[in-house]
């Protein structure tokens, strides 16, 4: 029973997730159209495709579902398994990946990246609400597993830090889904559980943004134009924040901000998602994303 009702927030979770991926993906390659289709809420045409995003929030549900915790080894194998080089992933993943399904160890493979500081890429943090889904009842539990989803690819304890932050926000918008929070009152209860840091510092300054732009929050705090995740959590849980409780709207403002959209996307659909639910993400979204795989 618990099980279930588990499984059944991961899954909603992994929706968000991956309709978000794929609408915020249709936007680089038409910048000069953003503000057209933003400003008119007009949907992108044809099917969006979703990227390394979904592909990775996918093993990580799939070793939740398994073995109802993260298992670094065999998360490690399920990323290099299901890698699909036409997904967009960050650089370093080429390289190592598919080093590791010939068998490497992932421990030595990340652990060397960036002068063996390992990666603060936003790849930790993109892929993670549904382990803040599945264990939403325990952000002890949150918080461990994120971490452990995050050191399999990223090292860097700002990686670990922007992962915990998407886990736990996924996390409190399931628990405050019937007793909602205040947009400050969400980032403040979410920053108790960052560890110190660049992207806690993010966090605090996120809730300065009040009475603010989308695009003016983004151009303070970055959303995702260096591809890291300190200039990419932050926006995202500032966009999370105000709107928790609006699925379409909560997309067309991420994406306003310009960066990393598929990924800043990600991120927010997989945290509404858990506030609105499987019913709060609209249909029409949803058929406008390819069908994922069988999980
Ligand atoms: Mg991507």
């Amino acid at each position: 029973m618990t099980m279930d009702r588990k499984k059944e927030r991961l899954m909603e979770a992994l929706e968000g997730l991956s309709v978000g991926d794929a609408f915020g993906q249709n936007f680089f390659d038409a910048r000069k159209i953003i503000g057209g289709w933003e400003a008119k809420r007009e949907l992108p045409p044809g099917i969006w495709r979703y990227t390394d995003d979904t592909i990775t929030a996918i093993s990580i549900a799939e070793i939740l579902l398994e073995y109802d915790r993260v298992i670094q080894d065999e998360l490690a194998m399920r990323f290099a398994q299901s890698f699909d080089p036409a997904r967009g992933y960050g650089p370093s993943m080429y390289s190592t990946l598919p080093r590791i399904k010939r068998g490497e160890d992932w421990r030595v493979l990340f652990g060397s990246l960036f002068g063996g500081e390992g990666s603060f890429g936003n790849g930790a943090a993109m892929r993670v609400a549904p382990v803040g889904a599945y264990f939403a009842k325990d952000l002890d539990l949150v918080v461990e597993n994120a971490t452990l989803s995050a050191q399999v690819t990223h090292q860097h304890p700002e990686a670990t830090a922007g992962a915990i932050a998407v886990a736990v926000g996924a996390a409190i918008a399931y628990q405050t889904r019937q007793t909602p929070l205040k947009p400050n009152e969400f980032i403040e209860e979410l920053v108790t559980h960052v560890p110190e840091g660049d992207v806690k510092n993010g966090l605090r300054q996120a809730l300065e943004c009040n009475n603010m732009e989308t695009k003016a929050v983004a151009k303070l705090l970055g959303a995702g134009h260096r591809i890291t995740v300190q200039d990419t959590v932050p926006y995202v849980i500032w966009c999370a924040s105000r709107y928790l409780n609006d699925f379409e709207e909560a997309l067309w403002q991420t994406v306003s901000g310009g960066g990393d959209m598929d990924t800043t996307c990600a991120m927010v659909g997989g945290i509404v998602a858990c506030h609105v639910g499987g019913d709060g993400i609209p249909n029409k979204w949803i058929s406008k994303r390819e069908p994922l795989p069988d999980i």
